[in-house]
């Protein structure tokens, strides 16, 4: 029975991962992950072979789950990247201390055990402080950042090398060099990464914290556990993979070159560009530019997800779909603070998603288009990464919204975005400046339309 229910809960895994994979069958998708995990527990809870009493399980996973739902309903949707890596640092924590309790409750195993052990050991506890660090960073307390390889390299060496003597000999102290070097690793090799590969670290966090689920499932002899790692470990590496293309990356140099760190902490966001001449419109200029063109393109951004202006661009799109402009979305890998921040928020403000194209879709189309609508995006439009080759987003793919008759940005003041940096489309002829609240100019628009 137990094992059945275990088959069920790795199909409804499976099932979850592929309808998640488009915004159609996303809700199908979290049904079937709440099923299959609903019935894991019943099978973990009615097959556990411990002397726990099953009341004081259930009394801890209720403890558990009301903190997840009290976190989970204050949390801002600013926040969500901050607080899926504070959560992947559990399951790292997780992995790591049920690997110490069983070494500890045990003392000692053949060769395949003690390398479970310690490998299961080492990838939780990288993965819990790696984890913590992206939190910090995302969170924008960590301002130190200079770590160099050197230090890293170094690190990883004597990891290794405690491992095997720990594998070979079994060696206590041995695990324990093993277990605190990786402490220090996983913040080091995140600490200096910043700006544009800090997506493909929080994805890599996400594969790391599956397979470190997986190790976990080795140690305690649980099959579901072992699949289940490895699903999210294998699911977050193709996604990594992913976006490192898409950033033109590849993961030695997101993990060994790190860009943004430094600039960050030397830019003053609040003067950039204040020297130099803009061209600043009302929404009023912007309505009425809006309604003369053929066709428009809304380039979302972080900006438009602290402002919450989705369902106000919602209906500027309605807005001028009954004036015949054909509207569009363009959505970069990167906007925003996660992945898929911004079909997230698109598709919560009922965009049609047959209206959202991915960069690769849409690029070609801005020389056709007569308004670039880019709302509280920076980086993502930023021709320095394609020009400059010292600029910490250089070699990101960006949208090409210059190439458009006209760019409007819908931005606050001059400051830069998250990598730092001034972007010169502000001061091209063609760039015309909304500053204010993304909602609050776009709903100005919608009434003015
Ligand atoms: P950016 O951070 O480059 O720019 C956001 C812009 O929004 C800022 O220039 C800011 O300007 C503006 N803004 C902020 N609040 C408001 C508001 N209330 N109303 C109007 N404008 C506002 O965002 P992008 O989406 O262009 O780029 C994403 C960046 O984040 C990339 O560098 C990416 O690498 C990084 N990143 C992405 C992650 C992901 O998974 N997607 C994860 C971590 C980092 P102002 O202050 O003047 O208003």
């Amino acid at each position: 029975m137990i094992n059945l229910l275990y088959l069920a809960a790795a199909i409804c895994f499976i099932l979850a991962l592929k309808e998640l994979s488009s915004a159609d069958g996303a809700r199908r998708g979290n049904f079937c992950g709440m099923a299959g995990m609903a019935a894991a527990v019943s099978a973990a809870c009615v097959g556990q072979d411990t002397n726990v009493e099953l009341g004081s399980i259930l009394q801890t996973m209720a403890v558990g789950g009301a903190i997840g739902v009290s976190i989970a309903q204050v949390v801002a949707m600013k926040d969500l990247p901050q607080m899926i890596a504070g959560f992947h640092s559990l399951i790292g924590l997780a992995a790591a201390l049920i690997s110490f309790s069983v070494y500890w409750a045990s003392r000692g195993g053949n060769l395949f055990w003690l390398l479970e052990i310690g490998v299961g050991s080492v990838i939780g506890i990288v993965t819990f402080s790696g984890s913590i660090t992206a939190f910090l960073k995302l969170h924008c307390s960590c301002k130190e950042c200079g770590v160099s390889n050197k230090v890293n390299f170094s690190l990883l060496l004597l990891v290794l090398l405690a491992l095997f003597c720990f594998i070979r000999n079994g060696s206590e102290a041995a695990y324990v060099i093993a277990v605190f070097c990786s402490f220090i690793l996983g913040g080091t090799l995140i600490l200096p990464i910043g700006g544009g590969d800090m997506p493909v670290i929080v994805s890599m966090l996400n594969s790391l914290s599956g397979w470190a689920a997986s190790g976990i499932g080795f140690t305690i002899h649980n099959e579901l556990l072992i699949i289940t790692g490895a699903l999210v470990g294998a699911s977050g590496t193709i996604l990594s993979y992913i976006m490192c293309r898409s950033m033109n990356r590849s993961f030695r140099k997101v993990l060994f070159k790190p860009s943004c760190g430094k600039i960050l902490q030397n830019v003053d966001t609040t003067t950039l560009g204040e020297r130099k001449a803009i061209k600043r419109w009302a929404p009023e200029d912007a309505a009425f530019v809006l309604k003369n063109a053929t066709s428009v393109i809304v380039v979302p951004g972080y900006g438009m997800a602290t402002s919450q202006a989705q369902h106000a661009l919602k209906e500027m799109g309605e807005a001028l779909k009954k004036l015949n402009v054909r509207v569009r979305y363009a959505i970069h890998p990167v906007a925003g603070r996660m992945p898929g921040h911004m079909n997230v928020l698109l598709a919560e403000a009922n965009v049609p998603y047959e209206d959202v194209f991915a960069l690769e879709d849409i690029n070609l189309d801005f020389p056709f288009c007569d308004v670039a609508y880019v709302i509280g995006a920076n980086d993502v439009t930023n021709p320095a990464a394609k020009k400059d080759p010292t600029s910490p987003i250089y070699g990101m793919p960006i949208v090409d919204v210059e190439r458009a008759k006209v760019v409007l940005f819908l931005k606050r003041s001059m400051g830069a975005g998250y990598a730092g940096i001034d972007n010169e489309l502000f001061y091209s002829p063609n760039s015309m400046m909304l500053l204010g609240d993304a909602k609050e100019t776009t709903a100005a628009i919608v009434k003015e339309l």
